[in-house]
């Protein structure tokens, strides 16, 4: 389960002493009634701190090296109430090591044309003073979000929910620890990557096992714990009534064995994301199929073939949408359906390890033999997925830089029965049409292997790689392909001379 309990926003506004102590009492009031709405907001799933009014170097420098410090805090809103000179925020924003998020806004809704003086035209500056403080995190090269309007505006509070969801994701991935058990798939060029990279860039610690310290571990399970957990399945999934007198229990056994020693596995170890592969099951008797499906519906990042890139970018769209309705997965773009004159779309499924929070049904818990692999026949949950509005997410390695490429999509309704697929699927057509969307991905460089959510917005990601200092490249709707190849073309340039060497 994830939650963001122990996650805090500070809301940080900024002054100078120019106004006297009339004026910046009624700035830190303001800021306080500001900060506290902030804090209620529904669509904010952060708690929002108020931070007293910064007014000198010493107290911004203070402020962003206590944030540093600070594990609860993710992140600032930083907005100027009065003017307040960006000189002085050069320190600290030097050192500040966390988001943040400029929010552009003003206490009052509308100025009080009769009374407006020159006291409230000095108290509520923001359309200026919020310009001196853009400039200084512009000259800084800074990478943060603007969010522009009325405090009390929807919208407003929902580009700031999305920027804490973001900045949630982050402040997770600091910590992410990958286990990879078995190495890539061999041969295969995209899910692999420089795991040091990754690690300055995104935080991820990326740990490779052997098979056989799972297989130490799933050992340890004790029988009863198996026979619990197997009931369990029976209990939570739709299950044929015939399993229990057939071989197949027995197999149903040996999954909930694997499902219990891969948490334990990885509960020891604090881990929040792993990878298998079908290429090294060496002592495991199926390929875990149904633990993948489960984990990653507790909240874990999944990647199959050893794909760690994408397993740690499942487990951060899994904190961005925690809590939001729809769920996010593992996903793979498997199969096309391009009927004559009708609309194209996307099959995209995997040998197994769909993650149930995106299905539309109670998921159907069934063994089927697997046509690669050479191990027994796997359990696994079957269900389709909801219709609606999704999105693809892949993370590449470019060899001197990282890229995240961002498609959404729209969940469509299989009219047909499948009945001889054996896993969990959905159906989609892409942003803007297959052709535009296919190619604009290929183009990109975008692996088959994505996290897909129903929960995850487009804005979360791009927020997400602007405090990872990354690219992203969105294909939607306005995507065109003339265009898209200059986008990434220009981004080259950019990203060299931005990283220089
Ligand atoms: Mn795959």
């Amino acid at each position: 389960m994830i939650t963001f309990d122990s996650y805090e926003i500070w809301f940080v506004t900024g002054s100078q002493h120019l106004y006297g102590p009339k004026t910046l009492d009624q700035v830190a009031e303001n800021s306080q009634k500001i900060a506290a709405q902030l804090n209620q907001a529904k669509d904010i799933p952060v708690k929002v701190v108020f931070k007293p009014v910064v007014k000198t170097p010493e107290e911004i420098r203070a402020l962003c090296k206590e944030a540093n410090n600070a594990p609860a805090c993710i992140g600032l809103i930083t907005w100027m109430h009065t003017f307040s000179p960006a000189k002085m925020w050069i320190a600290g924003l030097n050192v500040l090591a966390k988001p943040f998020c400029h929010l552009h806004t003003q206490f009052g809704r509308e100025i009080p044309w009769s009374q407006i003086d020159m006291d409230f035209m000095n108290l509520n500056q923001s359309a200026h003073g919020d310009r001196e403080f853009g400039f200084i995190g512009s000259r800084m090269r800074l990478n943060r979000k603007v969010v522009v309007g009325h405090w009390q505006d929807d919208d407003v509070q929902q580009e700031l929910g999305t920027w804490a969801r973001a900045a949630a994701a982050w402040a997770d991935s600091q910590d992410v620890k990958v286990a990879r058990f078995g190495d890539n798939m061999r041969d295969v060029a995209v899910t692999e990557g420089n795991k040091v990279s990754a690690q300055m860039q995104f935080g991820y610690s990326v740990y490779g096992y052997g098979v056989g310290d799972l297989v130490a571990v799933v050992e340890q399970a004790t029988e009863g714990d198996v026979d619990a957990l197997a009931a369990r399945y029976v209990e939570e999934y739709q299950v044929s009534p015939e399993l229990h007198q057939t071989r197949s229990y027995s197999t149903l056994r040996e999954a909930a064995r694997l499902e219990l020693g891969m948490r334990a596995f990885l509960e020891a170890g604090n881990f929040k994301a792993f990878t298998t592969t079908f290429e090294d099951l060496n002592g495991i008797n199926q390929l875990p199929g149904l633990a993948c499906q489960r984990l990653m519906m507790d909240g874990y990042g999944f990647g199959a073939e050893g794909d760690w890139k994408t397993a740690a970018l499942v487990r951060a769209m899994k904190v961005m949408g925690a809590g939001l309705p729809g769920g996010t997965s593992f996903m793979e773009d498997y199969t096309y359906h391009m009927p004559a004159g009708g609309t194209a779309q996307v099959l995209g499924a995997h040998m197994l390890e769909v993650c149930p929070s995106i299905a539309s049904d109670k998921p159907s818990l069934q063994v089927h033999p697997l046509s690669i692999g050479g191990k027994a026949d796997p359990a696994r949950l079957l269900f389709n997925t909801k219709t609606g509005p999704a999105l693809n997410a892949s993370l590449i390695d470019l060899g001197n830089r990282f890229r995240l490429i961002v498609n959404p999509v729209e969940v469509v309704p299989i009219e047909s029965k499948l009945p001889n697929l054996p896993v969990a699927q959905a159906l989609w057509v892409p942003q803007p049409n297959l052709k535009i969307a296919a190619a604009a991905w290929i183009y990109a460089g975008g692996a088959h292997h994505t996290g897909f959510s129903q929960a995850v917005s487009v804005e979360m990601l791009q927020d997400f790689a602007d405090m990872a200092e990354i690219e992203c490249l969105l294909i939607d709707n306005k995507t065109e392909i003339a265009e898209f190849k200059k986008e990434i073309r220009s981004n080259h340039v950019y990203y060299s001379l931005a990283r220089g060497l």
